[in-house]
């Protein structure tokens, strides 16, 4: 399949190594199958299953990669009454680093092995947790040698687990944005393909969360889809998949796509609120979703763009409503999921409350990474003496009675 680039925007097309279009939108493949159908799903795990619309063969897609995607879609009655509608979670913390970065690694890893990438013998990222941990991971597992670009100020245990896998590591003091642009300039004249999270052979591999989504669903697409947004990747690639799916007619209609952000660092959302066509950087704040906390998303427009074409908007959610989903998913459903993921049932709540969705209605909310890597804050845990515990018990099987 081609590697030519197309940007969403003006339709320019290249075939140069570039994550840019000239007009200063981000490129994504000209990939697409018109003749695609859900019989053409092979069996056998992972990402290779929808080989037909990726852009490498589905035997590239081997090893660690046979593990990536394919995660549950958990239908969760009890976050129903929370929520006002039938909830469905995308459980994407079951991959084999946590989160969904884990698609976008695979195909970027496989399509460098196959020499697809271009001329390049390594592979980077600019991330501050869950992309630099699965890049490092599946390049660890390729035999690609791997650089980690990371902030100056990043935790010291999101470091650690970044680590575990050995890449070359990098602290970079400066703006975070620019790092990132810097990055793409710099990668083919230096033999590394950057796998940012917007870089194109990463949205074909995130493309595959919202195919299975539908594939779940089919012949039939659910009421709406909630994904939180950051850089715009992961939106980017659920809209390319919509759009491959719908002009192959594997779906009669485009679901509407719900994107959330966490209010104190919103650019997408605000631009949507405003009408706007173009998402301009804001002057973020500290928020508890830190891993969707992006000021100046460089897919943001295109990811404004999804929202609105498949009828869907873009919200905001404040820190309080995201520790009460978060906490309704882990004690209700029994699914740890990290502080950003949350912003999806919370955002499902808040379309139920406008009127926007109905108890009727089944949401898929897209739980973008676990919780079980974070520490979920101190937790008051009694200390009883072991004679004391035929007591307790009973006590404990009283609270639950
Ligand atoms: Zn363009």
């Amino acid at each position: 399949m081609s590697l030519e680039r197309v940007c969403y925007d003006c339709g320019r097309r290249t075939d140069a190594p570039v994550a840019r279009c000239d007009c200063g939108e981000p490129l994504w493949l000209a990939t697409g199958d018109d003749s695609f159908d859900w019989d053409d799903v092979a069996d056998g795990p992972g990402l290779g299953r929808y080989g037909a619309l990726l852009p490498v063969d589905a035997e590239a897609l081997d090893g660690l990669a046979t593990a990536a995607g394919d995660t549950p879609l958990v239908r969760a009655p009890e976050l129903d009454e929370f929520a006002g509608a039938r909830v469905h979670v995308k459980a994407e913390g079951q991959q084999p680093t946590g989160s969904f970065k884990d698609r976008g690694s695979a195909l970027g890893l496989a399509a460098v092995g196959e020499g697809a990438a271009g001329d390049v013998g390594a592979v980077g990222t600019v991330s501050h947790g869950n992309m630099a941990m699965s890049t490092a991971a599946f390049a660890a597992a390729a035999g690609v040698p791997c650089t980690v670009l990371v902030p100056a100020d990043i935790p010291a245990e999101r470091l650690g687990i970044i680590a575990q896998y050995d890449p070359t590591l990098l602290r970079v003091d400066g703006d975070y944005g620019r790092l990132y642009e810097r990055s793409l300039d710099l990668g083919p004249d230096r033999g590394v393909a950057f796998l940012n999270s917007d870089a194109p052979l990463r949205v074909e591999g995130q493309k595959t969360t919202a195919v299975e989504v539908c594939e779940a669903f089919a012949p039939d697409v659910p009421d709406a889809a909630v994904v939180p947004v950051s850089s715009g990747g992961h939106a980017s690639g659920a809209w390319k998949a919509l759009r491959e799916l719908r002009a192959a007619g594997a779906i009669d209609e485009v679901p509407p796509l719900y994107l959330v952000q966490a209010a104190a660092c919103a650019p997408i959302a605000e631009a949507f609120a405003d009408g706007r066509d173009e998402v301009t950087p804001v002057d973020g704040g500290d928020t508890v979703a830190y891993s969707i906390a992006n000021a100046d998303p460089p897919s943001g427009t295109r990811a404004l763009r999804a929202a609105r074409d498949t009828g869907g908007a873009v919200l905001a959610v404040d820190d309080d409503a995201i520790h009460d989903a978060q906490r309704a998913l882990a004690t209700a459903a029994g699914l740890s999921v990290e502080s950003s993921s949350a912003t999806a049932l919370a955002a499902v709540r808040r379309l139920a409350e406008d009127g926007d969705l109905t108890a009727s209605d089944d949401v898929v909310a897209v739980a973008t990474g676990t919780g079980l890597k974070a520490t979920a804050g101190s937790a008051s845990v009694p200390t009883v003496g072991i004679d004391e515990l035929d007591e307790r018990l009973t006590d404990a099987g009283e609270r639950t009675a």
